[in-house]
């Protein structure tokens, strides 16, 4: 079975979150676990934990079809330690939040070498900072997503989040996510059955589709192979329609959530129930 949904907002307060995902028609869903632009946040209330719990079985969705996502200024491949240091306790706080929250994931990206080392060193800061997470955390997943390839942005080769699994000590708690958009923009060809087949089989063969605890649904408004970050609604970029509707229709991707983080909120509701109908 395939569960479906988008990131939604925590505006108005965390709790909320379940009820905007229903109210779109979603079977899972995607949030920040506080505001995703700032280091400080205060701790979360045990009334709004309480009322998120809550509000999650109203809306009979599991907590493991809710991917939370990390906040953007972390940075767990920063040379500067003092820096590192600060990403990493960012981090830990989050791990800390998406536990206390009864929920099992926590989505990020890996990390940007600032043009300040190389790749394979920048990769071991990473996974230092990984493991260092994990020994100081417990229960969540910590899910990697591949990236496009921006700037210095690591994550855009699959070889990237396999080295990345390979260092971590506790396997248990290590995953990926697949970025459609991602994936397309750093140069696997999503739009042709083929192709869609060849990177789907390259992913399970470098990195493993069991480490696989995710998917963000999106459709690219630059070509494959830009190593742009430009999300599209669905079936509207570069990657195409019949692309998802061999994704929905692939029981590779059961039982995981599904995400969109496409840019037009409004359609989010449609794009839904398109995704359903595809998997049917
Ligand atoms: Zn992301
Ligand atoms: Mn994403
Ligand atoms: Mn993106």
């Amino acid at each position: 079975m395939k569960f479906i949904g988008a990131h939604v907002s925590i505006s108005g307060g965390i709790e909320l979150s379940p009820i905007r995902a229903a109210e779109i028609g979603a079977t899972a869903f995607a949030i920040f676990t506080k505001n995703q632009r700032q280091w400080d946040a205060r701790p979360l209330e045990e009334e709004s934990i309480l009322a998120f719990k809550q509000n999650l079985k109203k809306v009979h969705i599991k907590p493991e079809h809710v991917l939370p996502h990390d906040g953007y200024l972390i940075n767990l491949g920063n040379v500067d330690s003092t820096k590192r240091t600060k990403s990493l306790e960012a981090f830990i706080d989050e791990i800390g939040r998406v536990n206390k929250l009864g929920l099992t994931m926590l989505n990020f990206h890996p990390g940007s070498h600032l043009g300040e080392t190389s790749e394979e060193e920048c990769l071991s800061i990473i996974a230092e900072s990984i493991n260092e997470a994990i020994s100081k955390t417990s229960n969540v997943t910590l899910v990697i997503e591949n990236m496009a390839g921006q700037g210095s942005n690591l994550g855009y080769k699959f070889e990237h989040l396999a080295t990345l699994i390979d260092k971590v000590k506790n396997k248990k708690r290590i995953g990926t996510c697949i970025d459609t958009c991602h994936t397309h923009s750093s140069g696997h060809d999503l739009s042709t059955a083929k192709s869609f087949e060849k990177v789907i089989n390259e992913f399970d063969k470098i990195i493993g589709l069991n480490f696989l605890r995710g998917v963000h649904l999106n459709d690219s408004k630059t070509e494959m192979g830009s190593r742009k970050d430009r999300h599209e609604s669905i079936g509207k970029g570069s990657i195409g329609l019949d692309s998802f509707k061999w994704l929905m229709s692939d029981p590779r991707f059961n039982n995981i959530p599904l995400i969109l983080e496409t840019p037009n909120e409004e359609i989010w509701a449609d794009e839904i129930a398109m995704l359903k109908k595809f998997s049917r």
